[in-house]
């Protein structure tokens, strides 16, 4: 869940200085003299001296607190499982036959009883796995983008404390859940941990679960060129299993997770290191080398798609993340110097690699079309903030991470759509 890396530049300060030299002291170096000076006031049944007050304090016992977040969240669960597994199926029988009053219910509405109640859990069950597994790889990239910058191993030592170098155990190290018991606070100290860490496996654990519906159970209905046999719903993914639809899914899901990963990497004090990336970039972008079928849109759309013919099967996929990764880098180049304000800074080097990664995994064309819609919707976000000058010290503080966020969601955005936007460019 966290690692020892400094919390937000624009949270430290106040935090720091209200409570951490003041927790600190109060906790490991005052508590030895108080408790030795406990025993002569018992002996001698004095009255409560003001020196002693928080010796009293400290030994009333605790009041377990409700941890009200979580409380929240389970009942949530509980009543999203019900609605979804009982109310949902009748209210669709419902309206199935006030609209089409003649027609037989279709089979997957027709199902009762245990059968129902069965498939219905393990759906449930998919979402949250598939939720569970992308915020696990959020928890192991805010990891990777507080050490690998700071050129620390990723490997060994568990995550701590970032204030008292308390390591956590494994239960306050899960994804999510571990945030939550915790309420945002060391056990230890008690000093706040960042809520972007609960942030980015929230994120990237909804984009695998978009992913999943969108991509995998859809089989695969926003893909350009890809047939999907009628075959949909997860019965289907089960007993036909489209090995193939899984690899794409989880290449793009691995994609856009390195994405969210340099995004938030962009408010470190040094760039992501080049070799790391390119390991990630390349297990990311492989799958349609070993699976030609996998590179939705080849790259001769949608000009001469008969010059793939005239290549290998290896060749034509590689040739596409070639050319993808250049126009990345090329178009990610150009208009990095709009992006950022400072030359070689961060921000600037990161917008490059994530340009690079889109290009390597989608393909030129999309890469051209998310980029260009991404810096229309930059631009527009900073002046319409330069318009309010109020606002300005906001945007100031979340600056370096607007460009990214307008890539990752227009790049979200393109993907949700893709065999549509295929069609308007005229890969057919
Ligand atoms: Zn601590």
């Amino acid at each position: 869940m966290s690692d020892s890396i400094p919390p937000m530049a624009n949270e430290t300060p106040f935090q720091l200085s209200e409570n951490a030299p003041v927790n600190f002291e109060f906790i490991s170096n005052a508590e030895q003299p108080l408790s030795d000076a406990e025993q002569p006031l018992s002996d001698a049944e004095q009255p409560l001296s003001d020196a002693e007050q928080p010796l009293s304090t400290r030994k009333r016992p605790k009041r377990k607190r409700t941890n009200w977040p979580l409380l929240t969240i389970a009942i949530c669960l509980v009543g999203v499982y019900i609605l979804y597994v009982f109310a949902l199926p009748e209210i669709q029988v419902a309206i199935f036959r006030s609209r089409f009053p003649k027609k037989f219910i279709p089979p997957e509405l027709a199902l009762k009883g245990s059968t129902r109640t069965l498939l219905r859990t393990c759906e449930f069950l998919f979402v949250g796995w598939f939720f569970y597994l992308g915020a696990s790889i959020g928890s192991f990239l805010n990891v990777v983008a507080g050490r690998m910058p700071e050129g620390r191993t990723i490997v060994f030592g568990g995550s701590k404390c970032p204030y008292c170098d308390t390591r956590l155990s494994f239960l306050d190290n899960t994804p999510v859940l571990g945030w939550l018991l915790v309420q945002g606070k060391c056990r230890t100290c008690r000093l706040p941990i960042a809520p972007r860490y609960l942030m980015i496996e929230v994120v990237i654990g909804a984009i695998f679960v978009w992913i999943g519906l969108w991509e995998l159970v859809s089989s695969g209905s926003n893909l350009p060129h890809w047939d999907s046999s009628g075959r949909s719903g997860l019965t289907s993914l089960v007993l036909f299993t489209q090995w193939q639809l899984i690899a794409a899914a989880l290449s793009h899901a691995g994609m856009f997770a390195v994405l969210i990963m340099l995004g938030v990497a962009n408010e470190g004090r040094k760039p992501f290191p080049i070799l790391p990336f390119l390991v990630m970039a390349a297990a990311v972008a492989s799958p349609k080398i070993f699976n030609p079928s996998l590179d939705f849109v080849s790259w001769t759309e949608p000009f001469q798609r008969s010059l793939i013919s005239k290549l290998g099967p290896i060749a034509n996929p590689l040739v596409s993340i070639l050319l993808g990764v250049l126009s990345g880098l090329g178009l990610g180049w150009i208009s990095s110097f709009w992006i950022a304000k400072r030359p070689n800074s961060i921000v600037e080097r990161h917008w490059i690699l994530q340009c690079f990664l889109i290009g390597s995994v989608l393909g030129w064309q999309s890469v051209v079309t998310i980029v260009l819609c991404s810096l229309i919707v930059y631009g527009m976000t900073r002046s319409l903030w330069s318009s309010r000058s109020v606002s300005i010290q906001s945007f100031q503080s979340v600056e370096a991470f607007v460009p990214s966020m307008c890539l990752i969601g227009i790049c979200m955005l393109h993907h949700s759509l893709w065999r549509q936007i295929a069609y308007l460019i005229g890969i057919v």
